[in-house]
């Protein structure tokens, strides 16, 4: 089994990169199961793919081992794509997953359900030791509820609504898996590893 060190602390990320790469094929390990210090890597691309390929490259750097990072975030139509790469800090240092989607509810206050419109976006990127660099995207469209449902996930996943109205904390993991951003990007990017799609 191919073996990737992990390029992030956010454990319910890992969860779920695990739960889809494992039967894929692919082992992935944090950074202290590697036997390293954990550490922070500073994200100051302007962009998912750039991020991810920061992550991947200082941890790879770090390790001296092949490395993964997922970049992803939450654009809004509403609020002309934010947070996008900046979810993780959306409303400052100070906020949790809770006061996040709470601050976004706040923002869409009044707006209408077609003007709700959100996607999920997952950049993937992996750099090996000797420079090579295999990238993957995923994309989940859907909406923004007008309350939070749901206790599964993380993040977003309460507020974020699938075109059908199904709410990403209520689904199973295997129906998110199928359609999340994440889902997408991580089977693009084994079936970029297995040959089966070029890079
Ligand atoms: P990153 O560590 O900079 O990539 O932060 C990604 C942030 O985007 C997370 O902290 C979440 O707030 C949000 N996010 C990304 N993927 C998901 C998801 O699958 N569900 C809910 N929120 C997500």
């Amino acid at each position: 089994m191919e073996r990737f060190v992990l390029a992030s602390n956010n454990k319910k990320k890992m969860k779920e990169m695990r739960r889809i790469l494992e039967p894929l094929g692919f082992e992935v390990v944090t950074v202290a199961d590697a036997g390293f210090e954990p550490v922070d890597v500073e994200e100051n691309g302007s962009t998912f793919e750039q991020n991810a390929y920061i992550k991947a490259k200082a941890i790879c750097e770090y390790t001296k081992f092949p490395s993964i990072a997922d970049d992803s975030g939450l654009c809004v139509d509403f609020l002309d794509g934010q947070p996008g790469i900046y979810s993780a800090r959306f409303g400052g240092e100070g906020l949790d997953d809770t006061g996040r989607y709470e601050l976004l509810l706040q923002k869409l206050a009044g707006v209408p359900k077609e003007k709700r419109g959100a996607q999920f976006v997952c950049s993937i990127c992996c750099v090996y030791p000797d420079g090579k660099v295999i990238r993957a995207n995923g994309v989940c469209k859907g909406f923004i509820s007008e309350k939070p449902s749901g206790n599964g996930g993380f993040g977003y996943d309460p507020v974020f609504l699938l075109p059908d109205g199904r709410c990403f904390a209520e689904i199973s993991d295997e129906q998110k898996d199928l359609f999340s951003h994440r889902g997408l990007a991580l089977r693009e990017f084994a079936e970029k590893m297995t040959g089966k799609v070029e890079n």
